[in-house]
């Protein structure tokens, strides 16, 4: 196996498809070359038509760089967005073996390294936990003696839309700096066997708040990512707090 150049585009393969929720699959694709990427960044996706038509999406990676052993392969979040063209062939078409144009890793700004240990907060709108997923995989993954206190404030809709809610919650179990809530947007306001790290309303100014007490110091950087109206509110709400602009982060998914 080679290096691989991260403009060219490459051929992978579906090794497994997982349905993590109503609306989101998890597709592993293994790559023809060991491709080093880094947590936060994405591949372009390229399908082409019998007749030439071709339609090219982002998808970002929400496995983590390490171990290195991970970089032959990739996982991808992809939500089924209502007559989208790319999501619902993801999720109507592919099937294990299928191969997929793909070309990356790209960006460099909405990435993260374990080599940062200061206290960094994470927010997350739906799928826009994928690059986010990344991060937190590497930091747990990582060999770093020293781990940043991550704190994740995940919205979604209902129980569930909670992307990898079994793997956040074990972490925040047994981390005690990894600090987690989700809340819930569009569910009844009952915890289901009393869960914990649970709100039952909208992420607000408060909410940031009450959850940055959980960080002995204030976090140097935050990472957004979701559709553009979430990732806008959440950056007026940091901004709001008195985070400087140049340490917030933000990937936007959608419209
Ligand atoms: C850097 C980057 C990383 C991304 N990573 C991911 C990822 O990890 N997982 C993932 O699921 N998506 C991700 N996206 C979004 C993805 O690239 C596609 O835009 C998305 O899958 C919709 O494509 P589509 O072809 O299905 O829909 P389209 O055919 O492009 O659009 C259909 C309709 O849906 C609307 N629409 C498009 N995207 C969204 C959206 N996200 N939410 C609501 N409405 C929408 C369009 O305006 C249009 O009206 C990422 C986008 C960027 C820019």
């Amino acid at each position: 196996m080679s290096l691989a150049s991260t403009i060219e585009w490459q051929i992978a393969t579906v090794r497994s498809i997982h349905v993590e929720s109503p609306r989101v699959k998890l597709f592993t694709l293994e790559l023809p070359v060991i491709t080093p990427f880094r947590s936060g960044q994405h591949f372009d996706v390229r399908l082409t038509a019998p007749d030439g038509y071709q339609a090219q999406r982002s998808y970002s990676v929400s496995s983590s760089p390490e171990p290195a052993s991970n970089l032959t392969s990739i996982e991808f979040t992809v939500e089924l967005i209502t007559d989208g063209e790319v999501s619902s062939y993801f999720h109507e078409a592919v099937e294990v073996g299928d191969q997929i144009e793909i070309r990356g890793p790209i960006g460099g700004h909405f990435t993260w390294s374990p080599i940062a240990t200061k206290p960094v907060m994470m927010i997350a709108g739906g799928s826009g936990i994928a690059p986010i997923m990344s991060m937190i995989r590497q930091r747990s993954n990582t060999a770093a003696i020293e781990k940043s206190p991550m704190l994740l404030i995940f919205s979604a809709r209902t129980e569930a839309d909670i992307l990898f809610a079994t793997e956040l919650e074990s972490i925040a179990v047994n981390d005690t700096d990894f600090h987690l809530l989700v809340a819930l947007t569009r569910a009844e306001e009952v915890a289901p066997d009393n869960r914990p790290f649970r709100q039952f309303r909208r992420i607000d100014r408060p909410t940031i708040e009450s959850e940055l007490s959980n960080l002995a110091t204030h976090p140097s950087s935050a990472y957004i990512c979701g559709g553009s109206s979430f990732v806008e509110a959440m950056a007026n709400h940091l901004l709001g707090i008195g985070m400087p602009n140049n340490s917030i982060r933000t990937e936007r998914f959608g419209p």
